[in-house]
């Protein structure tokens, strides 16, 4: 298939990849040259904006940092809703509210395009092992159309609902995430102020009622899992600011909807805090950095 992939970043590069891997053609835009270099590398053809990306495809992949990103590289002069053919499916896996969705979507149904929201959750380690969650707000004929095609990205995709409904899914899991995650840091600073060694500590939460994929697989103990972005000086891995972004989306919609969100609003506060000492483009686990006294947030 002919595919249009915009934003190639920590998730968007590695899953461009996967479908050039399973012979898909790409035209690749990002603003970023590095990015794009690497996938032309591989095979994809680089193109100058998103209009060009999306022309001459049968289908255009957003994979960008938010709400704004999409709408830009969708409607703006050089965008895709400039060049693309009617018909031509639209999907975005970028993370963004479930109103914006549902206002793109309608946009572009407006245009003669269908827009269909699949998030998605594994983070970077999912994406390069095209094992990620896709959680697809569609119709459920617009669904097993394009499952075949998510099926070179991820192992598990799920039909959520009507367009919104995956953003819904995926806001709703960064809640947990975000406050596992501060949950898992607390405990083990915590143990490791009072004198347990961490890994021991982290195998012990494993096997027990603690047990998360905050601690099991990434946890942000440096040392504790070799792959988890805490061994590597917190680098790659899911931004503290993206992180501090999807918590913004699950309290907004949680006021919107007059729904308590009591953890959500203190675990932003937490990444807030992160943010404000410089540690933005860390990976949302340095959030440990907080707990430790002797730990710079971001080191000099
Ligand atoms: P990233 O910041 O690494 O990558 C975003 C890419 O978009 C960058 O390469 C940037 O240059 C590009 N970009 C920004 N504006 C652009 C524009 N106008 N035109 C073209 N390219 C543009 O972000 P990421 O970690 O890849 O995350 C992307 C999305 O996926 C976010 O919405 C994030 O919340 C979500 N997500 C991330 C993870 C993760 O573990 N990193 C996991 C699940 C979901």
């Amino acid at each position: 298939m002919k595919i249009g992939f915009i934003g190639l970043g920590n998730m968007g590069a590695p899953m461009a990849l996967n479908l050039v891997k399973v012979g898909h053609t790409l035209n690749v835009f990002d603003l970023n040259a590095e990015a794009v270099r690497t996938l032309v590398e591989a095979g994809a053809r680089a193109v100058p904006s998103p209009r060009a990306a999306a022309t001459d495809v049968e289908c255009v992949i957003t994979m960008l940092p938010a709400a704004a990103h999409v709408r830009q590289v969708l409607t703006g002069d050089e965008g895709v809703l400039a060049g693309i053919a009617d018909g031509v499916r639209i999907i975005d896996s970028s993370t963004i509210d479930p109103a914006s969705a549902r206002q793109l979507a309608a946009l572009c149904e407006k245009r003669g395009n269908t827009f269909v929201d699949a998030p998605v959750s594994g983070g970077t380690g999912g994406a390069i092992a095209g094992a990620l969650t896709f959680m697809v707000g569609a119709s459920k004929d617009e669904y097993e159309e394009i499952v075949p095609l998510l099926a070179a990205m991820g192992k598990n995709i799920v039909h959520c609902g009507e367009t919104g409904t995956g953003q819904v899914a995926k806001i709703c899991n960064n809640l947990v995430l975000g406050v596992t995650m501060a949950g898992v840091a607390e405990a083990m600073a915590l143990g490791d102020a009072l004198g347990i060694d961490a890994s021991v500590l982290a195998g012990i939460i494993n096997t027990s009622t603690g047990r998360c994929w905050s601690s099991d697989t990434y946890n942000p103990f440096p040392g504790v899992i070799g792959t988890a972005p805490a061994s590597r000086g917190y680098t790659g891995g899911f931004g503290t600011d993206l992180m501090l972004k999807d918590l913004g989306l699950a309290t907004d919609a949680a006021k919107a909807a007059r729904q308590p969100a009591f953890m959500g609003a203190l675990a932003q506060q937490l990444y807030q805090a992160m943010s404000a000492r410089g540690a933005g483009r860390l990976d949302f686990s340095a959030i440990m950095r907080l707990y430790q006294a002797d730990a710079n947030v971001v080191p000099g």
